[in-house]
C-alpha cells in the first residue's frame, strides 16, 4: 500500500507577507509616463515584475494605462499572456533557438530580435511582427550598429527598435555617445517606434524619450536618479510576524556565532524572515524593522528563516504581531550595500502576496 499523504487543508495564515500599495505603483506608471513627455511609458514586468507578483502588479498598471509590456524569458512571455494582450509583449532575450521563433509566432508575442542569427531565425520562421535591439555601448544583447545595413534587417517587419543605456543612473558621458548612436539608428532602421530609455534613462531628459520609455525598478518604487526623487512612491511592503519572544539575561549572546550579547537584561523578538525569503546577511546587526512608527534594531546573524530584533523599545509587541522591513529603497539600499533591484528581485517565495 501506498503510504498516506496528507488530506487538503485549508492553510494557516502565511507569517510572512508582501503588501503592494496598488494606488502608488498606478501613480508610478502615471508620473513616469508624464516624465517621458511626448513619448508613451510601457513597462518592464520580467522577473516576476521585479519580484512583487506580475498576477498582481500587470493588471494594475493596465489599468493606469500602460500598454506596452517587456519580459526576459519565453516563460515570462507564457505568463503574461494569460493577463495582457500578446500584441503588447516584447520578449527581450529573442529566440535563440528555432523552437523558440516558432513559438513566439504561435503564441503571438513580439521577439527582441538581438543579433543577425535572430534576425535570419526569425525570416527563416515566417518573420511577422518583432522588435530589433541595436547595441550602443553596453556589449550585451542587441545587433552591432555596423550590421544595421543588413538586407535581412530590411527585410523585417519592425514595430519598435530598442537600445538599452549602460549608465543612465550616473552622469557620465556614456549617456551622450549612445544617444547620439541612436539617434544615427533611428534614421537608419525603418520602425514604427524609436525606444531608448529604461527608468533612470527618464530623468535625462527630453532628448532620450523617442516614442516609447521601457521604466522598471522606478515602477516598483526603485529611485535610481535624484531626479526622481519625490516623484516616485514606495510599492512593496515586506511584513514579518514575531513567532516568539524571549527574556534575554545579561550576558546572554544571541543567534549563530553569538555575534551579538545582552550588556543588560532584554526582551527580544524571533521574527519569521531570513536569507531563505531574501532577507540577506548583510542585515546582521545592521538591519532595523519597523513597528507603530518606531525602528527596532536586528541583533547578531540573520539565519536561514529567523532574525532577532530588539524589543526594548517596544514592550507592547507580542508574539503574532506584525513587524514591517525597511524597504524605502534607496536608503535600505544604502545600509544594505545591496542594490534597489537586488533588494526586491531577492523577495522570496514564501512571502504572501497581497493587495
Ligand atoms: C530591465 C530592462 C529595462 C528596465 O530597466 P530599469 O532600470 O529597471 O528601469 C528596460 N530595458 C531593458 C532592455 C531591460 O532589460
Amino acid at each position: 500500500m501506498m503510504p498516506e499523504t496528507a488530506p487538503p487543508l485549508p492553510l494557516p495564515p502565511a507569517a510572512l507577507r508582501l503588501r503592494l500599495d496598488h494606488a502608488a505603483l498606478g501613480a508610478n506608471w502615471t508620473a513616469l509616463d508624464a516624465l517621458s513627455g511626448a513619448a508613451r511609458a510601457g513597462a518592464a514586468i520580467k522577473a516576476d515584475c521585479y519580484g512583487l507578483g506580475a498576477t498582481e502588479a500587470v493588471p494594475v498598471l493596465a489599468a493606469a494605462g500602460c500598454r506596452d509590456w517587456f519580459v526576459a524569458h519565453w516563460q515570462e512571455a507564457a505568463e503574461a499572456a494569460q493577463i495582457v494582450p500578446v500584441g503588447q509583449i516584447s520578449v527581450l532575450h529573442g529566440p535563440i533557438t528555432d523552437a523558440e521563433a516558432t513559438y513566439a509566432r504561435a503564441l503571438g508575442v513580439r521577439p527582441v530580435l538581438n543579433s543577425l542569427e535572430q534576425v535570419r531565425r526569425w525570416l527563416a520562421a515566417g518573420g511577422g511582427p518583432c522588435d530589433l535591439m541595436v547595441d550602443t555601448g553596453i556589449n550585451r544583447l542587441g545587433l552591432r550598429v555596423e550590421d544595421i545595413g543588413d538586407p535581412a534587417v530590411g527585410a523585417l517587419d519592425i514595430d519598435t527598435c530598442l537600445s538599452h543605456l549602460a549608465s543612465a543612473d550616473e552622469d557620465s558621458a556614456q549617456n551622450f555617445a549612445q544617444l547620439a548612436r541612436f539617434g544615427a539608428v533611428a534614421s537608419a532602421v525603418r520602425a514604427k517606434r524609436y525606444s531608448l530609455c529604461n527608468s533612470a534613462g527618464i530623468a535625462l531628459g527630453g532628448d532620450y524619450h523617442f516614442d516609447l520609455t521601457r521604466p522598471g525598478l522606478a515602477l516598483y518604487g526603485g529611485v535610481p536618479r535624484g531626479e526622481l526623487t519625490g516623484r516616485i512612491a514606495q510599492v512593496a511592503f515586506p511584513e514579518a510576524a514575531v513567532i516568539q519572544v524571549r527574556q534575554l539575561h545579561a550576558g546572554e549572546s544571541v543567534g549563530y556565532n553569538a555575534t551579538f550579547t545582552a550588556p543588560a537584561a532584554m526582551r527580544v523578538g524571533v521574527v519569521s524572515v531570513g536569507y531563505a525569503d531574501g532577507y540577506l546577511r548583510c542585515w546582521s546587526g545592521r538591519g532595523q524593522v519597523l513597528w507603530q512608527g518606531r525602528r527596532l534594531p536586528v541583533l547578531g546573524r540573520v539565519s536561514m528563516d529567523m532574525t532577532i530584533v530588539d524589543l526594548t523599545t517596544a514592550p507592547d509587541c507580542g508574539e503574532g504581531d506584525w513587524l514591517g522591513l525597511d524597504y524605502a529603497l534607496p536608503g535600505a539600499a544604502a545600509a544594505s550595500g545591496l542594490s534597489q533591484y537586488e533588494l526586491l528581485t531577492l523577495l522570496g517565495r514564501r512571502f504572501a502576496r497581497e493587495a
